[in-house]
């Protein structure tokens, strides 16, 4: 973008805002301004106290102005500032590292986050600035802090392969020890009390590590060198670390005769070794996991709960306003402050949830596993961010003065919320600028329908029980009818009288009482409602021959070990022939478990009930049950049947599965027909079956019985 007039303020600028956009960009707690072009229209506070200019000085200012004329990777700033708003007028935003230039000409490294909007027919672009100085100046120190301790380990192998080594040597038949010089430095104890007999050589290791020895001993009698690392107390009570090599000499038998080994001091290199790790995955003031770790851990949790279908909750949470305290109150009291979070928040979780910082004032939790259907998880983590909010707004008392700090956190949920560790943290951080947005509302999810659909679940998830204890559920009746216009069979489908909700679709409720466990009850329901209103409808069904009711089976209740034995029991009680019942299910059923599906649908046939494939083909569409299950009835799912007139693909797939029926002799039948060219069209492919708002909606079953009976 061309900049001819840098430094004077073009007329086009953007200058008005609302007082509600101005106190948006104010509330923000980093840095922000807004651009128009490469001008700045409004600046936060933050921006102001970064750039150590004024607000009038900022105003209209080319952002160049502001900038380092080469950027860190070497680039032309202006040339750097095309690029970046060409990709924005692409639609694009993303992040960028930026040198500014502060009055006195230093150089202030920042992170940019870009996001065009449209403000009333205008396009600006909103700038999220984050101050990385100090970060990348806190890297750099522990980088080299990092290779000194590297060479610090270098140079103590080295030193212990020069010298300061004891020898000891091990008659076993005599059983006597005996040392070189040096062994009383070497573990801090006195001549006389270096020990003389092989056995006594034991307690040179540490008492915690007793399998060591034996393992040792072992390797002594079985004739092999050895090697280990072992602790040694000294008197002072200092642990110490030592490296013993040893080889055995045998006699012709192979029985251990005379054993040799040399002893080191390694301590000070397993120190730098701790230190090195210690540096390396936490953070140095609060003792915490640091970012590296965290992103190892939830790298870790996030595979693993993809292969347990398990979910894990990310906290990403953020101190309001820490950064004015830490200004006003000096570094060393903002310190203990963080060290105080530090502290509240690991009282907060378990042990085995993962708390890290991962910058001045950010810190990141991670809870591997919440147990519960999706909604009971995004719940349970709200209470969890709740409380924990509730933990770091106490008082904090700083040479002897009360402080008070509120927290925003936002959450995402994994595996859902993120293919990759650093996608999963990034978008807990975007729920966290929503909760900050929010202001009122401090907690925020990645995803904002997740948080109303958990909301919504919890809420029908109790209801449901009240459903159940008060059986507020009702069976509507959808006819099948045959080529010739007669009803030969009838669907049962649930529905709920809610007290103040009116009716309720399954669609509403269904998967909820599926994830509750509710489903088994209200399944059971359903069979035994069917059932006695086959009954009741005894004597018109004899007229219509092979008249069949189908219930939907769920299969959480499909699973269950006395799934069988319940609908045999539910036959006998209420008299009903087994052949006039048939069971719906899902393709998705049968592949979790094959062998054990196969097992369960052999008894239901054995007990007499007709098995039919709902929503054929929505599923796996496993071709291999087809032939091992001995099935009746395929249903051609609604979403074919839909657009079978206009689309050829689907039309295609509806002819494949009649061809499927044909080959596996179960009954097709069409679900979902609403007027008459698909009857048709059906009827030409040969389908016999056919369901749907063309012949009839889901009834009540007196209105049923009146139109079929
Ligand atoms: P489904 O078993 O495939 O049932 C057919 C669904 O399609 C029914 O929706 C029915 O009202 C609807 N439908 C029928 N004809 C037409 C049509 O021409 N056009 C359109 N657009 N829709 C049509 P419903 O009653 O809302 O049930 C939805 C699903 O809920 C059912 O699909 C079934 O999977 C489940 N369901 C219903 N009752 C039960 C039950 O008692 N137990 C269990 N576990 N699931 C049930
Ligand atoms: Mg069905
Ligand atoms: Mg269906």
């Amino acid at each position: 973008m061309p900049n001819k007039r840098d430094g004077n303020m073009p007329r086009s600028v953007v200058r008005k805002f609302d007082t509600g956009f101005r106190q948006l960009i104010e509330s923000l707690s980093e840095a922000a301004v807004v651009l128009d072009g490469i001008h700045i229209a409004i600046c936060n506070e933050q921006f102001v106290r970064l750039m150590q200019r004024s607000k009038s000085e900022l105003d209209g200012l080319p952002i160049t102005a502001l900038s380092m004329p080469v950027q860190v990777d070497g680039t032309d700033a202006k040339e750097k500032l095309s690029r970046v708003l060409s990709a924005l007028e692409r639609g694009r935003f993303g992040t960028i590292e930026w040198l500014l230039t502060l009055p006195n000409g230093e150089p202030r490294e920042v992170e940019v986050s870009f996001s065009g909007f449209d403000y009333y027919d205008r396009q600006l672009i909103f700038a999220n600035i984050r101050d990385v100085t100090d970060r990348k100046r806190m890297e750099l120190e522990r980088q080299s802090l990092l290779d000194e301790l590297a060479n610090k380990e270098q140079m103590t192998r080295l030193a212990t392969m020069a010298g300061g080594i004891v020898i000891w040597e091990a008659d076993i038949q005599s059983d006597t020890v005996t040392w070189s010089e040096g062994a009383s430095q070497l573990f801090g104890i006195s001549v006389n009390e270096i020990p003389t007999s092989f056995k006594a050589l034991r307690e040179l290791v540490y008492e915690e590590d007793p399998a060591l020895a034996d393992t040792v001993i072992e390797n002594i009698n079985a004739g092999l060198t050895f090697e280990f690392e072992s602790r040694f107390q000294r008197s002072d009570g200092e642990l110490n670390w030592l490296r013993t090599q040893g080889q055995v000499e045998c006699d012709n038998n192979n029985h251990p005769m005379m054993v040799r080994a040399a002893v080191s001091d390694i301590s000070e290199y397993k120190n730098a070794q701790e230190e090195i790790s210690r540096l390396a995955y936490y953070d140095p003031l609060t003792t915490l996991a640091n970012r590296r770790l965290l992103l190892d851990r939830l790298h870790q949790y996030s595979a693993a709960a993809k292969r347990n279908k398990t979910s894990g909750v990310v906290f990403y949470l953020d101190l309001d306003r820490f950064k004015l305290l830490n200004d006003s109150l000096g570094h060393a009291s903002g310190d203990i402050l963080l060290v105080e979070v530090a502290r509240r928040l690991m009282e907060v979780f378990r042990t085995d949830d993962t708390v890290a910082r991962i910058g001045g004032d950010e810190f990141v939790v991670v809870v591997p596993v919440i147990a519960g259907g999706m909604h009971m998880v995004v719940h349970k983590a709200r209470v969890i961010a709740d409380k924990l909010r509730a933990t770091l707004a106490a008082d904090y008392i700083i040479n002897g003065l009360n402080y008070h700090l509120s927290s925003s956190i936002g959450l995402a949920v994994f595996p859902e919320d993120g293919d990759t560790a650093e996608q999963i943290i990034k978008n807990a951080d975007v729920a966290l600028f929503e909760a900050k947005k929010n202001g009122r509302n401090a907690v925020a999810f990645y995803s904002a329908e997740q948080q109303q659909d958990a909301d919504r679940r919890v809420i029908i998830e109790q209801d449901l029980r009240q459903a159940i204890k008060y059986k507020q559920f009702e069976l509507y009746y959808q006819p099948k009818i045959n080529g010739e216009g007669l009803c030969v069979g009838v669907e049962a489908l649930i529905r709920w009288q809610h007290p103040k909700r009116g009716l309720v679709f399954p669609i509403d409720f269904i998967g909820i009482a599926e994830e509750a466990g509710l489903i088994v009850d209200i399944g059971r329901w359903v069979v035994e409602a069917a059932c006695l209103q086959l009954k009741a409808w005894k004597n018109q069904i004899c007229q219509i021959e092979g008249f069949r009711i189908s219930v939907n089976i769920s299969p959480v209740q499909f699973r269950r070990k006395d799934f069988v034995s319940n609908i045999q029991d539910v036959l006998k009680r209420s008299a009903v022939s087994p052949d006039n019942l048939m069971l719906e299910i899902t393709e998705d059923m049968l592949i979790e478990d094959v062998d054990e599906a196969v097992e369960r649908i052999n008894q239901l046939k054995k007990l007499g009930v007709k098995i039919s494939i709902d929503d054929f083909g929505t599923g796996y569409s496993s071709l291999y049950y087809l032939k091992h299950l001995p099935l009746d009835e395929i249903k051609i799912d609604r979403v074919y049947v839909q657009n079978i007139i206009n689309d050829k693909d689907d039309a295609a797939i509806v002819k494949t599965i009649m061809d499927i029926a044909r080959h596996f002799a179960l009954d097709p039948v069409a679900e979902g027909v609403e007027n008459n060219k698909q009857a048709v069209f059906l009827q030409k492919i040969g389908c016999k079956v056919f369901q749907g708002f063309f012949y009839s909606k889901p009834m009540t079953a007196a209105g049923f019985s009146a139109k079929y009976f």
